[in-house]
């Protein structure tokens, strides 16, 4: 595992790429981020064979651009691929052809807001070839004169060169926990030359992973799996491929656009008031933050994850909106060290709590002979606990996790769960886990 100086200094290696579905650049990205992330998550990259089903869709062939660019006949180059990825249209159709202005408009495309900026545009399955460009070019480009725009690209279709994606587990104390399963954490990497959306998810997920690999979960919690791959249909293949692990999930957290200078934004679940909603509700109703819907703008792959046939809880944190959004301008100038830091933070305590919680469920009857099995709390030396003795006791009927209890109790989750776990080390309750809510079809 490679050492780093900031954040920022990690994304900065993989932002200029060509990031896409499936290219070379993108398989660079992954060799990265595998890098950095620790060296007993077992980081893995799998490669799955393109045009194979993944349930209504199929794998997308790998994207190869020999050269492109955009000339004014017989006279200067407009753009050029080799400068910036953003050029083109992300998975254009090769074309070699000298056309007029009428001809070219329809696939030239610019950001009328952003006059000075090249925009992110993609047309993935509804191909077309286009040239992305600065509205202030495109403006100045001669009406009555002809241009030449050559695409060289190629769609490549050989299985041993196919679509690619990541994954890496971190266990807790003690290795897994097979009746905790996993709560799964993702960002996606097929983002050309944008930093926030999506670079800045991806390490803000490594320095979360490296956090948890430092000062692993308690024993019996749940495993951590990360995900880094292609934007939804990433996650559609990953899943159809590998049905067996759903049922495994029993959460999920999204993360991108964590690097801007914006509060906090979270997504709630499908569910919308799960256990992973109200965990998410308390540590970041902390400080100032937005709260949304499901699946609101920005969605991502957590509708693959919480989406039908599926439906493990999955939340979504983002810094999101911000003006650069799917242009030049998003790049490492809008990137800050903190942001990115801190969104890590943010997962980070989510994950402590969602992961390690579970449901005690009593095995005594009659009330608890506390002093005699070393479980009474001094009131000197912890009065708020002493107080909560009874209430929690009689938390222990099986409908209640130990977060719930600590809510209803009014104290710390730690410190709540630490006083259990002394119940749970003699016997009086056991630890059930939190029930999965995955669909198996
Ligand atoms: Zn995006």
């Amino acid at each position: 595992m490679k050492s780093y100086t900031s954040l920022k200094s990690v994304l900065a290696e993989f932002f200029p790429l060509h990031r896409t579905l499936a290219s070379d650049d993108h398989d660079k990205t992954l060799e990265i981020i595998g890098s950095y992330m620790p060296d007993s998550s077992n980081y893995t990259i799998e490669t799955y064979a393109p045009l194979e089903k993944a349930w209504t869709w199929y794998v997308p062939e790998r994207y190869v651009v020999h050269e492109a660019y955009l000339e004014i006949e017989g006279g200067e180059r407009v753009v050029d691929f080799k400068n910036n990825p953003l050029y083109i249209v992300s998975y254009s159709l090769p074309v070699d052809k000298t056309l007029s202005f009428e001809e070219l408009q329809p696939h030239l495309y610019f950001n009328e807001k952003r006059p000075h900026t090249i925009p992110w545009v993609f047309k993935y399955y509804d191909r077309d070839w286009g040239f992305c460009l600065p509205k202030n070019i495109f403006d100045k480009l001669p009406r009555d004169k002809k241009y030449r725009a050559v695409i060289r690209s190629e769609f490549v279709t050989d299985p041993k060169q196919g679509f690619k994606m990541a994954t890496a587990v971190i266990h807790p104390e003690g290795g897994a926990s097979v009746s905790a399963g996993e709560i799964i954490v993702q960002a996606h990497t097929c983002h050309p030359m944008q930093a926030n959306d999506d670079g800045a998810g991806v390490v803000s997920a490594i320095e979360l992973a490296r956090r948890l690999a430092e000062k692993p979960l308690p024993a019996g919690s749940m495993s951590v799996r990360f995900w880094f791959g292609p934007e939804t249909i990433g996650t559609i293949v990953y899943l159809s491929h590998n049905e067996n692990i759903i049922h495994n999930l029993r959460g999920g957290i999204f993360m991108e656009m964590t690097g801007n200078k914006n509060k906090i934004a979270w997504h709630h679940t499908r569910q919308h008031t799960h256990l992973l909603d109200r965990i998410t509700n308390f540590i970041v109703g902390k400080s100032a933050h937005e709260e949304r819907d499901f699946a609101a703008a920005p969605a991502n792959d957590e509708r693959v994850i919480n989406g039908p046939g599926v439906n493990v809880p999955c939340i979504s944190i983002n810094r999101w909106p911000y003006d650069e959004y799917h242009t030049s301008d998003d790049n490492l100038d809008i990137m800050h060290e903190d942001m990115l830091v801190g969104a890590a933070e943010t997962a980070e305590h989510i994950i402590r709590i969602y992961a390690s919680n579970y449901i005690p469920k009593r095995t005594f009857r009659g009330p608890v002979f506390l002093s005699g099995n070393g479980l009474w709390v001094d009131w000197r030396e912890n009065w708020a606990l002493n107080r909560a003795i009874e209430k929690i006791m009689m938390r222990f009927e099986g409908g209640l996790s130990v977060f719930e209890i600590a809510e209803q109790v009014g104290l710390d989750y730690w410190m709540v769960r630490d006083y259990i776990e002394k119940f749970r080390a003699k016997g009086f309750v056991t630890a059930e886990p939190i029930p999965s809510e995955a669909q198996n079809a």
